[in-house]
């Protein structure tokens, strides 16, 4: 078993002095082991927050100056453009592009999914790292295993940690990686002081989830690759994402009201939000994303159930179309 769980909030002082851990805003045992983890599998230095989207606030805080402006790949998850169009007040610009192709010109900080939730494109991470802005990439839905972002001139790796990383649905969870150490400081500087920090008991339930990643991944994207094919053979599909690797499928049926139907009709998949997680989920998107996505786009993320009774949920689930 990993690290043991210490939810202590302070250490005592050894010989007079502050020790490696004093007090748990800075950092804590169960933190740093998850973390040592967690930077071994993309190959840098991370740090872990109470949630991808306090890993998200910690880099654009500690990265983006009042009046820089983030250039956001077009269909990345939604709820990054909803926080930096928050941060508007604080002088945070957002201009959207298409992540497979180069950056625009004028960004100050370049923020790439890989892939794209629920678009499923995958960015030229090396277009981006030939630009002079730093480059963000969150790569929740690709996971370390299948690719390692900072390899690819990628400053900051962004993840959810909720999804497949813990895996479970049990634990909401963030982390950023960097190559370089002075980068993660910084980042970790904004975390201690704004309080942005994991728990102990979150840092033990994403550390225990690294241990079966490997094998929840390898089935997840098994039976994804195989539903995905069988989608798009389906006369009532009309078009099927799938980025050949890892768990996550978007695919559309004819407008909304097909996409409520296929909603209502599932019985083993979950009419639930959010990814990863070992339970297959599915929902329609437009109801939170609005306009930019098409009507009846439905986001199949892939669990460890069967392959054969989740293809059987899903077609007769389609037959009410
Ligand atoms: N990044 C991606 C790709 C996501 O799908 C999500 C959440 O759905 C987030 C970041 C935000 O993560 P969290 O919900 O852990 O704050």
């Amino acid at each position: 078993m990993g690290a043991p769980l210490d939810r202590s909030a302070t250490w005592p002082y050894e010989d007079g002095e502050p020790g490696r851990f004093s007090y748990v805003r800075a950092d804590h045992p169960t933190g740093a082991a998850c973390e040592e983890a967690l930077g071994a599998l993309d190959g840098g230095h991370a740090l872990l927050y109470p949630s991808g989207m306090g890993a998200v606030t910690t880099v654009v805080l500690t990265m983006l100056r009042p009046g820089g402006t983030i250039a956001l790949a077009e269909g990345a998850y939604y709820g990054h453009r909803v926080l930096f169009d928050h941060l508007a007040p604080w002088g945070a610009n957002v201009v959207e592009f298409d992540q497979t192709g180069p950056p625009p010109a004028n960004a100050d900080l370049i923020f790439l999914e890989a892939p794209a939730n629920p678009l499923l494109t995958m960015p030229d991470l090396e277009a981006a790292a030939t630009h002079p802005a730093p480059v963000i990439c969150d790569a929740t839905v690709a996971t370390p295993l299948r690719l390692r972002p900072l390899e690819h001139g990628t400053d900051v790796v962004v993840h959810s940690a909720t999804k497949i990383l813990a895996g479970h649905d049990d634990v909401l969870a963030g982390v950023t990686v960097t190559r370089d150490p002075e980068l993660r400081d910084r980042l970790h500087l904004t975390r201690r002081l704004a309080g942005i920090v994991a728990s102990a008991d979150t840092a033990w339930l994403v550390h225990r989830g690294l241990e079966t990643l490997e094998t929840r991944l390898a089935r997840q994207e098994a039976t994804a690759s195989v539903l995905a094919e069988r989608l798009a053979a389906h006369p009532a599909v009309t078009t099927v994402r799938y980025p050949g690797f890892s768990f996550l499928i978007a695919f559309d049926v004819a407008d909304g009201e097909a996409a409520a139907r296929v909603e209502r009709a599932i019985r083993v998949i979950e009419n639930a939000t959010s990814l990863g997680g070992v339970r297959s989920k599915l929902e329609a998107r437009h109801r939170w994303e609005g306009d930019r996505i098409p009507t009846g786009l439905i986001r199949l993320s892939v669990g460890l159930e069967e392959q054969e009774t989740l293809w059987a949920d899903v077609e007769q689930a389609l037959a009410q179309v």
